[in-house]
């Protein structure tokens, strides 16, 4: 990586502290990613986007907020990046994933709180996050309560913006959604100097269509019976898909998909045979959590489908791009946000339903129900996912599990147990 100290200082980056996050990862990524076998040729643009992780897309970032741009940072994915780029802001997933943040984020926060929501707050108190840093506002909202109450942490440090998210799915609650995407639009217009017009909205919502119409197809071609793909590398692709610039990264999934049908037309299968196809189901594994992935294919597993928000959730269903009017427009983007299943709401037979049809569509033969710990809402719902897919005969176990390695041996001997069941 070049040398980025004066543009960390120029952030108020802790540069001591950086040091030290900046040293594990290598190895980190070194041992989980590029010790796979028989990776494509597409990843080595994904693995410089690692190697650049708070260099080049931050450096990118610096040249565009000295140009007077605005970047909007966010945690969710019912944020709506089109409105953002519809303003010409730019908007950047800063969902924590490290271990390294939760000591500091434990500071603030009760222990029992779930990783991600600790690793965000430690990520910014520390000053050790250049995306952090990078944001002139930061973009919340009301899913669970553990977050609710740490936007008015992270308030402190930068301007924050709060989208109340119903958690029912009526005529009401839909209607209300599209009001907070007004007062949203509202917000960032004035944040950026910029009007949201019919054209930009459009323009913004194709370019966004586009990238979740590449991570479809990514994930199209994990229903193949030879895998042309890990689910570690699938993984890291969607999590990128939250910062790196949109276009440039939908050319590089089409890119890596060309090369990926060729593979599948020569019948390339990155694992055995006789590997077991897992579905992951679950909360969100912000980058860098890939333990739960390494794990399942370090095991006999592979996994072929994430149901969860870096996965299926962050790109099934487009907005309409036939539109007369911005209010339509609205009108559609509100609908496609309301069309995702988190746990947040109640009911949520759509997550069900989603999870029986992705186990047959990408021909799984179990499912591991991932939780971070002290989320409630995913928690609790494992009940009702296991009785539902208990009916259906699918297997299912439930792993909760935080960012720590310290019970990694364990959850392996329980995954190993689990996929030898597959066999009978
Ligand atoms: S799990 Fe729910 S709250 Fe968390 S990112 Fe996804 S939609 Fe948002
Ligand atoms: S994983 Fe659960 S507790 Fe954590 S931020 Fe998401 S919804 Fe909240």
């Amino acid at each position: 990586m070049a040398d980025y100290k004066e543009l960390w200082k120029s952030l108020d980056i802790d540069l001591e502290k950086h040091d030290k996050l900046c040293a594990v990862l290598p190895e980190f990524y070194e041992d989980i990613y590029l010790s796979q076998e028989n990776r494509p040729d597409g990843m080595n643009y994904f693995n410089f986007v690692v190697s650049e992780i708070h260099g080049l897309r931050i450096k990118e970032l610096a040249d565009f907020k000295e140009k007077g741009g605005k970047v909007f940072g966010s945690f969710c994915v019912f944020v709506p990046d089109e409105i953002v780029f519809a303003a010409d802001g730019i908007g950047v997933g800063l969902c924590g994933g490290s271990d390294f943040w939760v000591p500091d984020g434990e500071k603030e926060l009760p222990r029992n709180t779930c990783p991600l929501i600790k690793a965000s707050v430690g990520a910014r108190i520390s000053n050790t996050c250049p995306y952090f840093s990078s944001a002139d506002m930061l973009v919340g909202e009301t899913t669970c309560d553990g977050k609710k109450k740490a936007w008015e942490i992270l308030g402190e440090y930068t301007p924050m913006h709060v989208m109340d998210l119903p958690q029912m799915k009526r005529e009401k609650d839909y209607k209300h959604w599209k009001e907070e995407l007004e007062i949203f639009k509202d917000k960032v217009e004035k944040m950026t100097g910029n009007k949201v017009t019919k054209d930009k909205l459009q323009e913004s919502i194709k370019m966004i269509n586009d990238k979740r119409k590449a991570l479809q197809r990514l994930y199209d071609l994990r229903k193949n019976e030879k895998l042309p793909i890990s689910g570690k590398d699938a993984l890291l692709i969607t999590q990128i898909a939250f910062y790196d610039d949109p276009k440039r990264f939908t050319e590089k999934v089409n890119e890596l998909c060309d090369e990926l049908e060729e593979r599948v037309k020569n019948e390339v299968n990155v694992f055995n045979d006789d590997t077991k196809r897992i579905l992951v189901t679950g909360t969100p594994q912000a980058v860098p959590n890939w333990k739960m992935h390494d794990i399942i294919e370090t095991s006999g597993g592979a996994v072929v489908c994430e149901e969860t928000c870096i996965g299926t959730r962050y790109f099934t269903n487009t907005v309409n791009e036939d539109c007369n009017s911005l209010d339509e427009q609205l009108k559609e983007l509100s609908n496609r946000y309301m069309g995702i299943n988190c746990a947040c709401f109640t009911p949520n037979d759509g997550r069900i339903d989603d999870i029986k049809r992705l186990y047959k569509e990408y021909n799984a033969e179990g499912v591991i129900y991932y939780s971070l710990p002290f989320c409630n809402t995913y928690a609790i719902e494992y009940k009702r996912v296991k009785e539902e897919l208990d009916k259906e005969g699918i297997p299912v176990i439930m792993i909760e599990t935080d960012y720590s390695n310290q019970d990694v041996g364990q959850i392996k001997t329980r995954l190993e147990a689990f996929f030898e069941m597959l066999e009978n």
